[in-house]
């Protein structure tokens, strides 16, 4: 048993002082210091001079393009998928068991402990399933084309049977379709029927750029070259609001959704579903900000993307980010909610146990110094974003990670 008594805990939604919790795996005691050490005389105490909060969860990444950092062209939407297709032959063999380790380290010593992998090859599983980590692991179809669908099909099965088999109560199975531009209706029908079979999450990028919008809506603007050149196709594969029918009855998240319409929304209001929101990607592809206030009340939280769209993997720069992208909300509040967003509601959509510090929750949790002349106590959860770029330590499940 171990106690540690903070000179701040966050619940997260409420600031605490003048207490300690005492740990194994679990938090088996949330009280002052004096009882907890009379009860658990044993017990190796420790005091810190700073703040105690759960760990992110970051729903949303795409780990087999860790290698990038600067092969990918940023600004634009449709040249930076061009720029993933002519580079990723050389891109995915550079995220080499190394690679992925030093994401997984990365993401786990800034306070990360549960992430959303979307899976398009299937070569991270073992390094996945391995981890420390929470893992959901979405097993992600594509292919716009009706004659390769049977072969897309088959793959997917594959990777999924594969994940499924290694599948454990910190390593969850989930399915991405990849988006409305680029799954053929009957694939994603097919796709989704796995999921409901299995009674798994789902995940979808949904409305991310204007030449989606424009794509779907009119068979028009930059995707219709795109399609051309690379596809020979003249139209779009999918009716948006066709599409979206096959969400109906999964468990969703939808990714971006900055370019959904009102009529697309009232739909995804009416499911069982969140939404993902990747401001650092969506500035760089030039996709953007996505309106809070329009889709409202569907819960939703933060993700990084991938590094094939962000420069780190770090939550905290994520949460300065959003901060800053959305300038209509008072920095106060919206700090906290995103503290709280990032904690505790990140882990309720990926489906694990965590995100919050109570009795009887994992003791998984971080350790955050904070500025010392810290004046308004309210205010911590401004001054956490603003100045931490790591936590000191890192606790899953009561093993401590860093110093
Ligand atoms: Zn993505």
């Amino acid at each position: 048993m171990h106690i540690i008594a903070p000179r701040y805990i966050l619940s997260p939604e409420t600031i605490h002082t003048g207490l300690a919790i005492a740990f194994d795996t679990k938090i088996c005691a949330i009280d002052t210091p004096e009882i907890l050490k009379k009860r658990y005389p044993n017990a190796d105490f420790y005091e810190f001079d700073g703040v105690l909060l759960p760990t992110f969860a970051n729903p949303h990444v795409h780990l087999e393009f860790s290698a990038n950092r600067a092969t990918l062209s940023y600004g634009d939407f449709i040249p930076w998928l061009y720029s993933v297709i002519k580079n990723r032959e050389e891109l995915l063999p550079r995220c080499d068991e190394t690679c992925l380790q030093e994401a997984i380290h990365s993401m786990l010593h800034t306070g990360t402990t549960a992430i959303g992998q979307i899976s398009s090859y299937g070569d991270e599983l073992e390094v996945c399933a391995a981890s420390p980590l929470q893992v959901r692991y979405f097993v992600e179809i594509i292919g716009s084309n009706a004659a390769a669908a049977d072969v897309m099909y088959a793959s997917f099965l594959e990777r999924f049977h594969q994940a499924k088999k290694v599948e454990n109560p910190r390593f969850k199975v989930g399915v991405a379709i990849h988006s409305p531009y680029s799954v053929h209706y009957i694939l994603a029908k097919r796709a989704l029927e796995i999921a409901k079979k299995y009674d798994t999450l789902v995940s979808v990028h949904f409305m991310e750029s204007l030449a989606e919008r424009q794509w779907l809506d009119n068979g028009t603007g930059e995707f219709a070259k795109f399609f051309d050149e690379l596809l020979g196709q003249k139209r779009p594969v999918n009716d948006a609001m066709e599409f979206l029918e096959l969400f109906s009855d999964v468990r969703t998240l939808f990714v971006h959704m900055i370019y959904a319409n009102d009529i697309e929304l009232a739909r995804i209001k009416s499911y069982n579903a969140a939404v993902i929101h990747c401001p650092v990607s969506n500035r760089l592809l030039g996709n953007g900000v996505l309106d809070l206030e329009r889709i409202a009340p569907l819960p939703w939280t933060l993700a990084t993307d991938g590094l094939s769209s962000n420069y780190t993997l770090n939550m905290y720069e994520e949460m300065r980010a959003a901060l800053f992208m959305h300038p209509d909300f008072n920095a106060v509040q919206i700090a906290k909610e995103l503290i709280v967003r990032t904690t505790r509601v990140g882990h309720e959509l990926l489906g694990f146990a965590g995100g919050v510090i109570k009795k009887e929750a994992p003791a998984t949790f971080q350790l955050v110094t904070l500025p010392k002349d810290l004046a308004n106590e309210d205010d911590i959860y401004l001054h956490l974003i603003l100045h931490t770029q790591k936590p000191e330590v890192v606790y899953i499940e009561g093993e401590r990670y860093g110093k």
